[in-house]
């Protein structure tokens, strides 16, 4: 039998009576002759739930006891798609991550996916089970302790199933119906795009659109997996959503595809530095070792020898990035005046493959946000992104300034 992956999200089993859409919609796939691969999310708000109450604990919590709690609501979610299925007759099962098993690497609270070996869910198959239902998000260590994959992660195990048990495609069922220019809740005008290209994605996913989750987009890629992003709450449609898709695939396109955004960042300055070689490499490299994603880096200009170092990174590693800064002073690695965190700070980005070969964007950028009043903190680009940090207050008229600018509301 050929396989079909889908994917409901947080909002897609939000509540019993959504479960039960969502199963109607598996129940056609395996009346089209699929064996279905169903991967849940938890219901909508229950990992937020679940990491508040981890925080509630301490600042420096056990990575492997937040993956012990935070996996928990995808085993619900699991439990009650598969108890749906049955009710209607389908015969199907639900498997926790350690179950199938998913094998992670130890990386807790991010564990990157190993290997998933195929042959106990093929066995059910084999007997006769059509669905089998897998919570998303989670997997085993090399320990046999459960890991989580990341906010977001369930769109990642999607992938990665499709990959492992060369699924016909893979549909990403969300609330909202595909891929679209920009954020709609942010921008009325964002448009739906038929087609993106799979490195369009991979920015806009790195970059805050989190309707796909990044590490989801390279496995889609690397392993060529047919990816599609659509409604789980619209009509029942094969030609809906947005296929993620080679960039020879797309006929028509802008030269910027999409713009993004990230409240979640934190800018933060060490003032007052000693400017000499290796500095760079003794402040980062603590950085990196504490497990803090730095993202953009500016180093300001010297006088007298000394200099300010500023970068970025996620809003909720400034306390480790703090500490680890200043174990590196007690221990005379570096020496810094003072250490300024700024956590009101956002990113706006904007994102093309068209600009390989369009002069002339960062420009139309710049001028866009300076008609805005809005004050540019630090830049950086790369062959098809600008990105730039700004103040947050200013972040949704950005991307709407952004987004008319660059007439993304009509087709390339
Ligand atoms: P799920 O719970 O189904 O995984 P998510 O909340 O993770 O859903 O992702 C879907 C959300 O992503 C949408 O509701 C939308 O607000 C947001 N989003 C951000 N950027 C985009 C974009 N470019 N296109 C579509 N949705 C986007
Ligand atoms: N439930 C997890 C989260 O909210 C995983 C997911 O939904 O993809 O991040
Ligand atoms: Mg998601």
């Amino acid at each position: 039998m050929p396989i079909l992956v889908m994917k409901f999200g947080g909002t897609s089993v939000a509540t019993p009576d959504r479960i039960r859409r969502a199963a109607k919609r598996v129940g056609r796939e395996v009346a089209n002759g699929y064996d279905v691969i169903v991967i849940v999310s938890a219901m909508a708000g229950e990992t937020n739930k679940l990491v508040e109450y981890v925080e509630e604990t301490g600042q420096f919590f056990d990575a492997r006891e937040y993956d012990a709690v935070v996996s928990s609501g995808e085993q619900v979610t699991a439990g009650l798609m598969a108890l749906t299925l049955q009710e209607m007759d389908i015969p199907a099962r639900s498997w926790q991550g350690w179950q199938v098993p998913l094998k992670t690497t130890s990386a807790h609270a991010s564990a990157r996916i190993e290997d998933i070996p195929p042959a106990n869910i093929n066995t059910k198959f084999a007997e006769g089970m059509k669905v089998a239902v897998v919570a998303g998000f989670q997997g085993i260590s090399p320990e046999g302790r459960i890991t989580t994959l990341g906010r977001g992660g369930s769109d990642t195990t999607a992938v990665a199933f499709a990959a492992a048990f060369g699924a016909e495609r893979c549909d990403i069922y969300t609330d909202v119906d595909g891929v679209y220019t920009t954020d709609p809740r942010i921008e009325d005008k964002a448009r739906k795009l038929d087609r993106i290209a799979f490195e369009e994605m991979l920015e806009l996913a790195s970059l805050g659109a989190k309707v796909l989750q990044t590490r989801s987009v390279e496995l889609a890629m690397r392993y060529k997996v047919k990816l599609r992003v659509l409604s789980s709450f619209g009509e029942m449609d094969d030609t809906a959503g947005t296929l993620v898709c080679d960039e020879e695939d797309i006929v028509e396109s802008n030269v910027v595809a999409g713009v993004a955004y990230s409240r979640d960042e934190a800018k933060m300055t060490l003032i007052s530095v000693a400017d000499r070689p290796g500095i760079a490499a003794a402040i980062f490299g603590p950085l990196s070792e504490a497990g803090v994603n730095v993202d953009m880096i500016v180093q300001n200009i010297s006088e007298e020898g000394r200099t300010d170092m500023t970068f970025s990174c996620p809003t909720d590693q400034v306390p480790r990035a703090e500490k680890a800064m200043q174990a590196a002073k007690d221990a005379g690695e570096i020496n810094f005046h003072d250490l300024v965190a700024d956590t009101d700070v956002a990113k706006v980005s904007v994102v093309g493959i068209g600009m390989r070969s369009h002069a002339g964007v960062a420009a139309q950028m710049f001028r866009a946000l300076s008609a805005e009043g809005i004050n540019i903190k630090v830049i950086t680009t790369s062959e098809i992104k600008i990105s730039v940090l700004i103040d947050r207050k200013y972040m949704e008229l950005a991307v709407q300034a952004l987004h008319d600018v660059f007439e993304l509301e009509k087709a390339g």
